[in-house]
């Protein structure tokens, strides 16, 4: 019952402990450390101290530890699944799904670790480069701090860790609060694989507490976070000249065209904005539905919304269960609330059931309601009727993010316009905003983040290219 941090290739105590909760049953499921700033320290030095061995590893040696990885994530799916599950609330079905891409994140980090090249420079192009011969390596940069957020707990933690193995770089994590197992289970199947001790420690407590320490170090050489546009803000603010990468929040939106078939369109639109209740940073939140199938989708999408089953994440049937806390349970609530107030429909949902907040559609909303502006977070999408694409594109470029988008169209120039003229870092034509594999570049624009996710395009923020230049004269 009582965890302990993984520094150092150790399983170690901590003075302090808090106990974690499921979301869903209330239920205390373990007792977690909660490090000082002092116990972060420890853990930079050790990674900061490691970090020359991790470096001299060779590519094939570094793809032959993520492969080994990956071959413990397959052999433990179903474990890993079960604890996303209980510490998270995630439906069995969706962190199994979370399981497989976890599998595939590390397969393609084990695959990059080969692929770490430089260029040539065609040094003599120059007046003063004649008889030169110049070239970049990719060099790793060191310590790297990953904060990570609750709601992938092992794929957006994949999307960190293998990138930083894959390049030669070390390794303090620091877990979400309420999902500090899934971190923990990692660092039990790394410590079965050959990577230098002290490359990979888990610290896990408060956010401020073990957040400041490593962004004030200056020990450490990135920082990656993913998680909310506030502490993402802070984090950037305090980081000095550290390397940041932030993937943050997003309220993604999607357009349907007039001429589409809407039962291809709708399963995806209810997986889109509820699967893991709707905590997904490119949840379908707000749909903009062109006039003439406005009636027809809302009555499709409801209907199918209310089929969704509702229980215990760790029943297989299970669609949609608890939100991860009651404090973002009363939020959503109020959040509602608020869109009722400004004039908007519930069509279904907006109520809580046995402790789950139940699938929430809202029509009519208002651009100023929270449940449009913000980051919902939460099972809650809003349906609005449009006359027109372009009305659809500025309302989704009417938003202080921009992640992801999507759009269903049969007409390539509308699909063409829609690629350009959206303001976010990636568009989807003729799927929901929610679609993401795991190699491909990934992250937003405006306060959604910077930096961009996907093996390859995280390498490369987490090598520092160094030229080196031959004078043959
Ligand atoms: P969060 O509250 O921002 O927390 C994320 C992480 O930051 C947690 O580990 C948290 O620790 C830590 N933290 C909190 N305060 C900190 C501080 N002052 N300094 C340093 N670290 C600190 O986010 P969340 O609620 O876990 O996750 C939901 C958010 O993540 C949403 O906004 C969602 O859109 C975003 N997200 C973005 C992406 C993407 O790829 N763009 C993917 C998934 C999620 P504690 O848990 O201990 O507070």
């Amino acid at each position: 019952m009582k965890k302990r941090f993984y520094v150092n290739g150790q399983w170690t105590s901590s003075e302090r402990y808090a106990e974690l909760h499921s979301p869903y049953t209330q239920e205390v499921i373990a007792e977690i450390p909660q490090a000082t700033r002092e116990e972060v320290e420890l853990a930079i030095n050790v990674a900061h101290h490691a970090r020359k061995e991790m470096a001299s590893l060779t590519a094939y040696e570094r793809a032959a530890i993520l492969e080994h990885l990956t071959q413990l994530f397959i052999d433990n799916r179903q474990k890993a699944a079960e604890i996303i599950s209980l510490e998270a609330a995630k439906p069995l079905k969706y962190a199994l799904g979370e399981i497989d891409r976890t599998i595939e994140t590390y397969k393609f980090a084990a695959e990059e670790a080969k692929r770490i090249t430089g260029e040539l420079i065609p040094m003599d192009a120059a007046k003063n480069g004649a008889d030169r011969f110049g070239y970049t390596i990719e060099q790793p940069i060191g310590v790297i701090a990953a904060i990570t957020p609750f709601n992938f707990p092992q794929n957006l933690v994949a999307h960190k860790v293998g990138p930083a193995i894959a390049a030669g770089n070390t390794v303090v994590l620091k877990p979400a609060s309420q999902t500090p197992l899934s971190a923990l289970f990692l660092a039990e199947l790394i410590d079965q694989t050959a990577l230098p001790k002290g490359a990979f420690n888990v610290v896990t407590g408060s956010g401020r507490t073990v957040g400041d320490a490593l962004v004030e170090s200056d020990k450490v050489k990135m920082i990656t976070f993913t998680g909310s546009a506030a502490v993402g803000k802070g984090i950037r603010d305090k980081a000095g000249l550290k390397k940041v990468a932030l993937e943050l929040g997003s309220n993604a939106g999607l357009i349907i065209d007039r001429n589409v078939d809407l039962s291809k369109i709708v399963p995806k639109c209810v997986m889109g904005a509820f699967s893991n209740q709707g905590q997904v940073c490119i949840s379908l939140q707000r749909t903009y539905v062109m006039d003439e199938l406005f009636d027809e989708f809302v009555e499709q999408f409801t209907t199918m919304t209310r089929q969704l089953v509702i229980g215990s994440p760790m029943d297989e049937s299970t669609d949609v269960s608890a939100m991860i806390n009651s404090g973002e349970q009363d939020r959503a609530l109020s959040w509602v609330q608020e869109a009722v107030e400004h004039g908007a429909e519930i069509i279904a949902g907006g109520t809580t059931e046995n402790g789950v907040f139940l699938p929430t559609i809202l029509t009519n909303v208002s651009t100023s309601s929270k449940v449009s502006c913000q980051e919902v977070f939460a099972p809650i999408v809003i349906v609005n009727r449009i006359t027109s694409i372009q009305e659809g594109i500025a309302a989704i470029n009417d938003s202080i993010y921009g992640l992801q988008a999507g759009i269903f169209t049969n007409d390539i120039k509308t699909a063409f316009n829609a690629s350009k003229e959206l303001d976010v870092g990636g568009v989807i034509i003729n799927d929901i905003p929610t679609y993401r594999v795991d190699q491909m570049p990934y992250g937003g624009v405006k306060e959604s983040g910077t930096g961009k996710e996907g093996l390859k395009y995280t390498i490369h923020e987490m090598t520092e290219t160094k030229l080196v230049v031959w004078n043959n004269q």
